[in-house]
């Protein structure tokens, strides 16, 4: 099959400072591609993001070149300033989108590297709407949700297709029947109809529920999601039904019965041990097989070779290790989808199985005691990002336990931050050292406002966002796990390390690993005299995957396998 041109250039996002790599678009290669709508039906919380990522690896593994991309039916531009309570963790793209969290799932199940193209949500649809009726682009015309609405989404659907993809995959959010999401899910019903029957399919989500005093599974709220599809005028191709329990010999005849579908396109998704597996259980089922026959795509069955060998070590781990993730939205598990993703795929690199005690960093603001019983039996501490000042105290107390009872820590973001107000306060005896972030009036602002950032007003989408370059120190632990000197990683702060501390700190016995290139900035940073304990100021955890774990992660994970309790 005839793939296109796939180059690789490294470039710099239009009006950002961030570096990031892109496809170059290519001219056709006469392959359109071919689109793939996911949608959901009866509840939320599905797993649409994994069906849809899953699909991806499977389509990956017959050779294609698929993308995935979300669309989110709420108003504002981006996730970016919603509260992680509200919506989990923001995920940043190469080129410094903050998107939904669901496009980690994509980078992670697939090799795509996403861009803010692959995240388009109602507010960005209704931005690029009104910015092109004040442009007079419309002249003449009355501005409707039918058609200039549902032309806009159309377009970003069809931009993600231009990098000559094979296939894009493309998963509607919220549910059937949610009055936001209309405009989506008419303008990829009116998809088919521009491009042929045999350019997109459509994959319906459902839940089939278990009465355990019935003991049935029950279709009916199938039946009403797709029928209120039908009602749309989007007839599935395809319906995955989530169920807790294992389908009986007549519960796919009876939903392709009254859903209008082949009983081999209704798709048992039950609760898997893994999510991992998720690849091939569904390659199991058949579905990448009826997806390919239904859209024309003509390739060899799929190797999912590297996703049997990560469910092998899942299910098998020689091992486990314990380690605390000292947090602020520990209650919210989406918040730190990414990081705990990453020490995830640090166990498999390492074949062992990760175990996570969440901690809530306020729980150890009672003092040194309080830190060392809730930290009692860890292998490895790792404080992820964050902003605002509560918790920070108990963070800094976790850290000191770290540091002076020679554990493995790794600060991710925010973990650097205060690995750097702790290193102040106690190595270097500096009383009240503290970010300006959380005290203004700190007699040591270890931690300061990064100098572009003086004059931004406004929150959404300002911070330093996105790749950046960091040169890497010979000699040191961060270069020893990448066995790089220049890497790439992805930024989303404001504040930086305050150079004015750094002689100071190397006396101490800091070690600036990582630098921006022209030096300027304090990318990474860790303790000379200790096992393992490393800062980075990017988010290292949103480039990990199962099949290829991030080095730092997988060096963290090794270090804290070494360090007994
Ligand atoms: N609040 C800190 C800053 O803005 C850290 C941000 C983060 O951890 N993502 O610099």
């Amino acid at each position: 099959m005839a793939l296109g041109n796939h180059a690789k250039h490294l470039g710099r996002a239009p009006g950002s400072l961030a570096w990031f790599y892109f496809s170059a678009p290519s001219p056709d290669d006469g392959m359109p591609t071919k689109f793939i709508f996911v949608t959901g039906g009866v509840v939320s919380s599905l797993g649409k993001g994994i069906v849809a990522s899953a699909l991806g690896s499977i389509l990956e593994g017959r050779g294609l070149k698929v993308q995935n991309m979300k669309l989110d039916p709420y108003l504002n531009v981006d996730p970016g300033t919603m509260s992680p309570f509200q919506h989990g963790e923001v995920f940043v793209t190469d080129d410094g989108a903050e998107t939904d969290l669901d496009l980690g799932h994509y980078e992670r199940f697939t090799q795509a590297r996403l861009s803010r193209a692959n995240n388009t949500t109602t507010g960005q649809v209704y931005s690029a709407v009104i910015a092109k009726e004040r442009k007079g682009e419309y002249l003449g015309k009355t501005v409707q949700v039918v058609p200039h609405v549902t032309n806009e989404i159309k377009e970003r659907i069809k931009a993600v297709a231009r990098r000559d993809l094979d296939v894009a995959i493309v998963e509607v959010g919220g549910t059937i029947g949610d009055i936001e999401s209309l405009p989506f899910l008419e303008a990829i019903r009116q998809m088919r109809t521009d491009l042929g029957r045999e350019h997109c399919a459509y994959v319906h989500l459902t839940l089939v529920p278990y009465m355990k005093s019935a003991g049935e599974l029950k279709t009916k709220p199938t039946q009403h999601s797709v029928k209120e599809l039908l009602g749309i005028g989007i007839q599935p191709d395809v319906i995955v039904c989530r169920t807790e329990h294992p389908f009986f010999p007549d519960t796919k005849a009876k939903i392709a019965l009254f859903c209008n579908v082949d009983e081999k396109a209704v798709i048992e998704n039950r609760d898997l041990d893994t999510i991992y597996a998720m690849p091939l259980w569904l390659r199991e089922q058949g579905l990448d097989e009826l997806l390919c026959r239904r859209l024309a795509l003509r390739t060899r069955p799929s190797n999912l070779a590297p996703w049997e060998r990560v469910v092998h070590t899942v299910r098998r781990p020689a091992s486990s290790v314990d380690i605390a993730v000292v947090g602020k939205y520990t209650e919210v598990r989406d918040a730190y989808k990414s990081v705990s993703e990453a020490l995830t795929h640090g166990g498999i690199a390492n074949g062992v199985h990760t175990e996570i005690r969440w901690i809530e960093a306020s729980d150890l603001e009672k003092g040194g005691a309080a830190a060392a019983r809730a930290l009692n039996g860890i292998h490895g501490i790792l404080v992820p990002g964050g902003f605002g000042h509560r918790g920070i105290e108990g963070k800094i107390e976790a850290i000191r336990w770290a540091r002076e009872r020679r554990k493995p820590y790794f600060g991710v973001c925010l973990g650097m931050q205060t690995m750097a107000i702790e290193f102040a306060r106690h190595a270097l005896g500096l009383k009240g050292a503290n970010s300006t972030e959380f005290d203004p009036q700190t007699p040591h602002p270890i931690i300061s406002m990064l100098e572009e950032q003086k004059n931004v007003r406004s929150l959404g989408g300002t911070m330093r966002l996105g790749a950046y370059p960091c040169r890497l120190a010979k000699g040191t632990r961060g270069a020893a796990a990448y066995g790089e000197k220049v890497i790439f990683e992805r930024h989303r702060h404001r504040y930086e390390f305050n150079n004015e501390y750094r002689d100071a700190f190397a006396r101490a016995g800091m070690v600036f690993s990582g630098l921006s290139p022209d030096a300027s900035l304090v990318e990474m940073m860790e303790v000379k005299d200790h096992p393992w304990m490393l800062g980075v100021q990017f988010h290292p955890e949103f480039r990990s995957k199962p099949t290829q774990a991030h080095p730092l992660f997988k060096a963290f994970i090794r270090a804290a396998m070494s360090r007994g309790r």
